[in-house]
């Protein structure tokens, strides 16, 4: 047995929350140390190479987190973080140019599309303030509880008020991003293509009083990010945090899976790992909290056990929706490069198609309603794919002597936990579906055809359940960005400030916390605001708080110097 160990904070969960919590802390001057159960930390921000020399990401591949404070607070360029630069205003006039894709070929943009798109994603603004919204609506924690949320006080709509107040009007939280865009822009393709991308990426766009957080997933992928895809792939960009985390001190040990999180007189005081962990010290000790970067369900029902948990709290977590999100991942490896056909020639990735809102939603009936395998025909489902131009010519997917790799494909399907023939149906079906997937494509790639497919490799929700048990419902955000599960409420209005009932049990998950998955950093972040709150933190000059932020009354303020 080796010695006892203890660290100020104990993290369970080795993934890219879970990690770049304990580079903030560390950096604070903090002992901690991270436990993750598989071989490898990561966890959603993996890679993997299926073939020696073939690079695929099974999950995460583009970079939503660009606006993100971490960027700068945590100095991710000295720890070997790269990304290509897109050039932005070239980019814009370049999609400008493009079009968007219908089953007709490319449809215009007109010019009130061009400007509705650039008002509300704040780049008429002098200067431009995409920044500033991004970070309002996803690095900011939520509003204390005694203090009532209102149009005055919401962090996006401050912004919209201060820099564009032509935008700025109540009805903004009633709206679904269809109503908002119905003000705003001309033409139909164009708007369900953002429809679409938000649904990919965030808040959906048919779902009713997130309009502008839909909105602002879409921004955070497509304008602020450009679609880019870090140097070597999400995980190299996990690279960069964990490098961060270790330079100042803390632990990451893998293969080390939590199997109880130790309460004492209602305190979390620890964990005690699951007996095959690698580690011989089977309990590690909490001097200052423990926290729970895996997923909510699991922390509640397995690691704390319902015998210390409220029944009342325990029935909300296990009904938190799961509904939207949980997408089937295809990967396609060819001899040939992808061929658009004549009409889509000048096509990057889709989405496709972009016709009309019938479109979208009757994928959208399907996940939602349905929930089954897809009924639509395979050339009217929603499909959205990586551009090979994303990937720097320095840095290709493919190292071997032939071949390209089209990766990740997504499709929306329903939850694996809400299908209604169980939740293996669609992995029962995989060859049916695969069919499905190329079928939907080889209406625009005129070679997808099996002499040019070499590989095709495909990760269902239940797949990526499996392959990391914390992805409840095989989803990017986590739970759904609906609005009765965003901000204050989210996942549950008890647990929205990061904290649990439990002292020194906090939260750090996509499922668990505002606002889930995608926004690098963003929990962490905003979590540093709590954890400085209750006194457990105090960073140095590198710190800024959001600034719109407010502290929670009888608490230490996360604002230096206040
Ligand atoms: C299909 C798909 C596509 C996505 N696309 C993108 C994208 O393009 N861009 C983007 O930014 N994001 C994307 N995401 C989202 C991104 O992957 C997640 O937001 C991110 O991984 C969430 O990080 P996390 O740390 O909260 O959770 P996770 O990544 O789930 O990490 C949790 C970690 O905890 C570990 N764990 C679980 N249980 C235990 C236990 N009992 N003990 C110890 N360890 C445990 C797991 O092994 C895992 O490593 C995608 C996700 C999916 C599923």
């Amino acid at each position: 047995m080796g010695e006892e160990e203890r660290y100020d904070f104990v993290i369970v969960g080795g993934g890219p929350n879970g990690v770049t919590l304990a580079a903030y802390l560390a950096k604070c001057g903090a002992s901690v140390c991270v436990l993750e159960e598989r071989p490898e930390a990561g966890g959603a921000v993996e890679n993997t190479q299926p073939i020696a020399g073939v690079h695929i990401n099974p999950h995460a591949i583009m970079l939503y987190g660009g606006a993100a404070p971490g960027f700068d607070q945590l100095e991710l360029w000295k720890y070997g973080f790269r990304m290509s630069s897109p050039n932005q205003m070239g980019d814009i006039m370049a999609d400008v140019d493009r079009g968007v894709a219908t089953t007709g070929g490319m449809a215009p943009i007109s010019q009130k599309d061009q400007m509705g798109y650039a008002k509300l994603s704040g780049l008429l603004g002098q200067p431009t303030f995409t920044r500033e919204l991004l970070r309002a609506t996803f690095w900011c924690p939520p509003h204390p509880p005694e203090v009532e949320v209102t149009i005055d006080n919401i962090p996006y709509m401050q912004v919209y008020k201060q820099r564009q107040p032509d935008v700025w009007t109540e009805e903004l939280l009633d709206m679904d991003m269809f109503d908002l865009m119905d003000e705003y822009l001309e033409s139909e393709p164009f708007k369900v293509q953002w429809a679409v991308v938000a649904w990919y990426s965030g808040a959906a766009g048919h779902w009713k009083g997130v309009a502008i957080p839909a909105w602002c997933s879409m921004v955070a992928l497509v304008i602020y990010s450009r679609m880019s895809v870090p140097r070597s792939g999400m995980h190299d960009y996990f690279h960069a945090v964990m490098r961060c985390a270790l330079a100042h001190g803390a632990v990451i040990r893998t293969c080390c899976p939590v199997d109880e999180i130790i309460l004492n007189d209602g305190t979390a005081v620890g964990v005690r790992l699951r007996d095959n962990a690698t580690l011989g010290e089977k309990k590690i000790w909490a001097k200052k909290a423990v926290v729970s970067a895996i997923d909510v369900r699991q922390t509640f029902n397995k690691l704390i056990g319902p015998q210390h948990v409220d029944r009342g709290l325990l029935q909300k977590v296990n009904d938190i929706s799961l509904k939207g999100g949980s997408i089937y991942v295809a990967h396609l490896y060819t001899r040939e490069r992808l061929r658009p056909k004549r009409p889509w020639a000048k096509m990057m990735a889709g989405p496709y198609p972009l016709d009309s809102r019938e479109i979208y939603y009757e994928h959208a009936t399907d996940v939602d309603g349905k929930r089954g395998n897809p009924t639509v025909p395979p050339g009217r489902a929603l499909w959205l794919t990586t551009p090979y131009e994303r990937f720097a010519s320095t840095d290709p997917q493919v190292t071997r002597h032939e071949g390209y790799v089209m990766s990740p494909i997504y499709f929306l399907v329903p939850p694996p936990e809400y299908h209604v023939d169980g939740p293996d149906a669609i992995n029962k079906w995989k060859d049916g579906m695969n069919a499905y997937v190329i079928k939907g494509m080889s209406e625009v790639y005129e070679n997808l055809n099996s002499d040019n497919i070499i590989h095709l490799w495909a990760n269902s929700p239940y797949d990526s359940e499996f392959r990391n048990t914390g992805l409840i419902g095989g989803t990017y955000y986590g739970t759904r960005h609906c609005a009765d599960q965003w901000a204050e409420n989210r996942p549950i209005p008890e647990l929205a400030r990061y904290r649990t009932p439990i002292d020194g049990l906090y939260l750090c998950n996509q499922t668990a916390c505002h606002p889930g998955g995608l926004f690098l950093m963003a929990i962490p972040y905003n979590l540093m605001h709590i954890l400085i709150e209750d006194g457990l933190v105090e960073p140095g000059d590198w710190w800024y708080p959001s600034p719109w932020y407010i502290p929670e009354r009888g608490k230490i303020s996360a604002i230096p110097g206040k």
